[in-house]
């Protein structure tokens, strides 16, 4: 274990670094628990992201026929856009009506998400990145993948997200929480691949066993 020159609290596994927090970190991800609450502002993402959706936004629109209030379904010439301008050049952001995200359904769900897994397309590449990868956040630095938490984490902005303030919620659901590197599995492999995976899996097992679930641990 050694320190990274860059962040005090990285951890170095193989030719990757982790922030330290993480390995300790239990996590899961379930709508039910808030109705979605993270995506009431929408999202924010680059060019080829709202590319790769604008190309299927009419199939997306119909897991939205729930919300009769989206541009949708009223004919005009911004019918079909779901997203505004974001806070720079090449960055957008998905609108946010009714304090809901454009694309999220009246149950909390994404339709982006629902769209991939009713087509069999690999969510954690078409979606935006933010939608897959929070809380956590992957970077290539220095030829070396960094694996943090999202630099908003810790913002009390984001206290709603009951899944990152663990302390709120019921002791039933959090005493069973897996480790953030299990219910994250397929996010993590998609960004740094199957062989970092393992190896951090192996790591996590090692030093820190006692936060697997019982089903990881063995
Ligand atoms: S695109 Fe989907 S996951 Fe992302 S904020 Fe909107 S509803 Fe939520
Ligand atoms: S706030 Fe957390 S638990 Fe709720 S939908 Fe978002 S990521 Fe999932």
């Amino acid at each position: 274990m050694s320190q990274s020159p860059t962040k005090p609290d990285m951890v170095q596994i193989s030719d990757f670094w982790i922030q330290k927090e993480i390995l300790t970190m239990r996590w899961d991800c379930d709508y039910h628990w808030c109705n979605g609450v993270c995506c009431d502002v929408g999202c924010w993402f680059v060019e080829p992201e709202r590319d790769r959706v604008a190309a299927c936004i009419k199939e997306i629109a119909e897991y939205l026929r729930d919300r009769p209030e989206l541009p949708f379904w009223k004919e005009g010439p911004d019918q079909w856009e779901f997203c505004d301008l974001g806070w720079d050049e090449g960055y957008y952001h998905s609108k946010a009506i009714n304090n809901l995200c454009i694309l999220q359904m009246p149950d909390g769900r994404c339709a982006v998400h629902t769209y991939c897994i009713d087509r069999k397309i690999p969510w954690e590449e078409f979606k935006f990145t933010i939608c897959v990868t929070w809380p956590l956040k992957f970077r290539v630095f220095n030829g070396e993948w960094h694996v943090t938490l999202h630099p908003e984490f810790n913002d009390p902005g984001w206290d709603p997200c009951i899944c990152i303030r663990p302390d709120t919620l019921p002791p039933e659901i959090r005493d069973k929480l897996p480790h953030v590197i299990e219910s994250m599995k397929t996010t993590i492999v998609s960004r740094i691949g199957e062989k970092r995976y393992e190896v951090l899996h192996a790591y996590v097992k090692k030093n820190f066993g006692k936060y697997f679930t019982k089903t990881m641990n063995s």
